[in-house]
C-alpha cells in the first residue's frame, strides 16, 4: 500500500500545507459515515522532458464534480480550481516519479446524524508516488469474491464515495486471503460487475467486452480510455452487455483496467486459465497503445496528458 511521502504538501482548508498536518476532527461528518466522494488520477514522469502528465485530468474532476448531486455536495472550488489545486500539490510535491493524485470532497462538518443535504462539504487534494499497482506483466490470477457488488439503489459504486470502498476492501482482501491477485464481484443478479477497484473485459472472437454502466460498476475513466483506443487505434468493435460468470471461463482473453491497475490481464479465473494463461494478443497490443498514450505519445490523444511543469 502506499504511503505518505516526507516533503509532500496537501491542500486542506483552502491552503497547502505539509501532508503530515492535514488532520481531521473525529466528529467529522465524513469520518463517521463514509460521506465523502474522491478520484484517483495518475501522472507519468517522461525522463526525456522532465516532466509529468496528468492524464484526463480534466474528465476525472468532470466525474466527480457530477457526483456531488449524488451527496448533495457544494463546495467553493470550482471544477477548473480543482484541476489547479490537483496540479499545484504535485508541483508543490516536489515528485519527479509516477504519481497518483487524490482529491477528496468530504462532509467536513462536525455534526452527528446520517443526512446528506445540508451538511456543509470541503475539498482536500493531497498526491503519493505510485509504480503499478498489480502486475500487468505476467497476468493475474482471479477468483469471483462470495461478496457481491454494491447496488445502485443501496450504495451507488459510480458515486466513488470512500464508505463504498468497504465493499472492495471485503472482496479484495478475501481474495487475497485465499491466494488470488484479484476479485471479480458479481451483481446480486448473479452477472459480472467489476473488478475491487477496477473494470472488467473480455475478449472474444475479436471483440471487446464490458458490463454497461447500469451493471453497478464504477464508470472507469480508463474503461473510457480503453474503449476509445480499442475502436479508433485497433479497429476493434466494443460492446457493452452484461457478462455471465461462466462466460469469464470460456473468453479468449481478460483483462482489468483502471487508473491504479492500468492495464493488467488477468490470466485465471477461479483456478480455471484464460486461454493459454498467458496474456492475450489483443489485451498485449492494448497495453501497448495506452502506455504510449499516458506517456504523451500520440499525437491524437495529447490533449488528455496535462503537464504539471
Ligand atoms: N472500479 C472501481 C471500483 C474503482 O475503484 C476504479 C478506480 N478508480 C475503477 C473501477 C477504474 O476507474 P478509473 O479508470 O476511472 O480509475
Amino acid at each position: 500500500m502506499a504511503k505518505m511521502e516526507p516533503g509532500a504538501v496537501t491542500y486542506f482548508e483552502g491552503k497547502y500545507i505539509p501532508a503530515e498536518d492535514a488532520k481531521v476532527n473525529v466528529m467529522t461528518h465524513a469520518f463517521n459515515y463514509g460521506t465523502g466522494l474522491f478520484e484517483g488520477i495518475r501522472g507519468y514522469y517522461c525522463a526525456d522532458v522532465d516532466n509529468i502528465y496528468v492524464f484526463r485530468l480534466k474528465e476525472h474532476i468532470d466525474r466527480l464534480v457530477r457526483n456531488f448531486n449524488i451527496l448533495c455536495m457544494e463546495i467553493p472550488e470550482t471544477a477548473e480550481q480543482i484541476e489547479d489545486i490537483c496540479l499545484e500539490v504535485t508541483r508543490q510535491s516536489g515528485f519527479r516519479e509516477g504519481i497518483y493524485i487524490r482529491p477528496l470532497c468530504y462532509k467536513s462538518e462536525l455534526s452527528l446524524g446520517p443526512a446528506v443535504r445540508g451538511v456543509k462539504s470541503s475539498l482536500t487534494c493531497y498526491a503519493i508516488k505510485l509504480g503499478d499497482y498489480v502486475d500487468i506483466k505476467d497476468g493475474l490470477d482471479v477468483a469471483v469474491s462470495s461478496w457481491r457488488r454494491l447496488a445502485d439503489n443501496a450504495i451507488p459504486s459510480r458515486a466513488k464515495s470512500t464508505g463504498s470502498y468497504i465493499n472492495s476492501s471485503l472482496a479484495a482482501t478475501e481474495a487475497k486471503q485465499a491466494g488470488f491477485h484479484e476479485a471479480i464481484f458479481l451483481r446480486e443478479d448473479g452477472t459480472v460487475s467489476e473488478g475491487s477497484a477496477m473494470n472488467i473485459f473480455m475478449v472474444q472472437d475479436g471483440k471487446l467486452i464490458t458490463p454497461p454502466p447500469t451493471a453497478d460498476i464504477l464508470v472507469g475513466i480508463t474503461r473510457n480510455t480503453v474503449m476509445q483506443l480499442a475502436n479508433e487505434m485497433l479497429g476493434l468493435d466494443v460492446v457493452e452487455r452484461p457478462i455471465s460468470r461462466t462466460e469469464l471461463y470460456v473468453c479468449d482473453e481478460l483483462f482489468f483496467c483502471g487508473t491504479g491497475a492500468q492495464v493488467a490481464p488477468v490470466r485465471s479465473v477461479d483456478r480455471r486459465l484464460v486461454g493459454d494463461g498467458h496474456p492475450g494478443v489483443i489485451t498485449k497490443k492494448l497495453q501497448e497503445v495506452y502506455f504510449d498514450v499516458v506517456l504523451n505519445k500520440v499525437e491524437e490523444y495529447k490533449h488528455w496528458c496535462t503537464p504539471v511543469f
